[in-house]
C-alpha cells in the first residue's frame, strides 16, 4: 500500500502557488515542493491546472501503459499516492482540496454536501486568485465546493468540458482550473475496469490532457504553470463484469498523480 496520504496535494498546490494552506491541512509533499522549486527557481505557480481523471488506479495505470503515453510524456514527477477510506470520489475529493482526513472535513460515506472545511479554492479566493470548476452538472466536485466565489462550469458531455477548458486557457484569465473527467469510472462501473469500453476511456482522458498540455505551452507561456493528471481513487472488477471502489484495498487506494511545471519564457 501507498504510504503518502491524498491529504499532502492541498498544501502542496498552496505552497506552489504561493498562497496560504486551509486551516489544518496536512503538511505539503516535500517532492512536490522539490520539483516546483527547482522548475520555477524559488518562484511560485500563476496557473495551476488540475486534470482529475476520475477512478484510474495505480494497477489499471502500470499495467495499461500505452493508454497513457501521452499523460506520461507530459509528466516529470510520478507521485504514488493513497486515497482515504471509504475511497469514494466525495470523500476523496474533499480530501484531495482541503488536505484533511475525512473524519476532519466531515464527508464520509457517499454524499454530496457543500464541504464546510476550507479548501484550496478558499485559501486560492482569498489571495485573489481567479479560481474555476469545469465538470459534470451533477457530479462531486460540482457540488461539494459549490458557495464559493469563484466559476462552476458544468456540462453535460465530456467534450463540453474539454472544450471549455480550452477555451479557458486560451483566454487566460483563471490562475487555478481544477477539471473533473468522470468518463472512466462510469463505464467502469457498469463494464468493468478492464473492459475495452472502460479502457478506451481512460486513453480519452490522457489524450485531452495532452491537448491541454499543448495549449498550455502555446498560450500560458508568461506564467509558471504547475499542472496535473491527478486520481481521486482505484477501482477493481466485481461480479458481472462490473466495476466497484470505495474498500480498503490496493486496487481502490493506489493511485498515482502526474505533474508537470512550466517556467515562464521570459518576454514570452
Ligand atoms: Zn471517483
Amino acid at each position: 500500500m501507498n504510504t503518502t496520504s491524498l491529504d499532502v496535494v492541498a498544501a502542496s498546490l498552496c505552497r506552489i502557488m504561493g498562497i496560504e494552506a486551509p486551516a489544518k491541512a496536512a503538511a505539503p509533499s516535500p517532492a512536490m515542493l522539490e520539483y516546483a522549486d527547482t522548475v520555477f527557481e524559488g518562484a511560485a505557480a500563476d496557473r495551476v491546472l488540475m486534470y482529475n481523471p476520475d477512478a484510474i488506479g495505480q494497477w489499471i495505470f502500470e499495467k495499461y501503459p500505452t493508454l497513457f503515453k501521452e499523460a506520461v510524456a507530459r509528466t516529470e514527477l510520478q507521485l504514488p499516492l493513497r486515497s482515504p477510506m471509504p475511497s469514494v470520489t466525495p470523500v476523496c475529493f474533499a480530501s484531495m482540496y482541503s488536505g484533511l482526513q475525512p473524519e476532519e472535513h466531515g464527508i464520509q460515506k457517499y454524499e454530496k454536501p457543500t464541504l464546510q472545511a476550507e479548501t484550496v479554492f478558499d485559501t486560492a479566493i482569498r489571495a485573489g486568485k481567479k479560481v474555476a470548476i469545469v465538470a459534470y452538472h451533477t457530479c462531486t466536485i460540482s457540488k461539494i465546493f459549490r458557495e464559493r466565489d469563484m466559476e462552476y462550469f458544468t456540462y453535460g458531455t465530456l467534450e463540453e468540458v474539454h472544450a471549455k477548458v480550452a477555451e479557458l486557457i486560451i483566454n487566460d484569465t483563471y490562475d487555478l482550473i481544477v477539471v473533473h473527467a468522470w468518463n472512466y469510472d462510469s463505464v467502469m462501473h457498469k463494464f468493468g475496469p478492464e473492459s475495452v469500453e472502460a479502457l478506451s476511456e481512460a486513453r480519452v482522458n490522457s489524450e485531452a490532457y495532452a491537448l491541454l498540455d499543448a495549449l498550455v505551452q502555446t498560450y500560458w507561456t508568461k506564467h509558471n504553470v504547475f499542472m496535473g493528471f491527478a486520481m481521486d481513487h482505484g477501482c477493481h472488477e466485481i461480479g458481472g463484469d462490473c466495476g466497484s471502489h470505495g474498500l480498503d484495498m490496493p486496487e481502490d487506494l493506489n493511485i498515482v498523480h502526474l505533474y508537470k511545471a512550466y517556467k515562464k519564457k521570459i518576454g514570452g
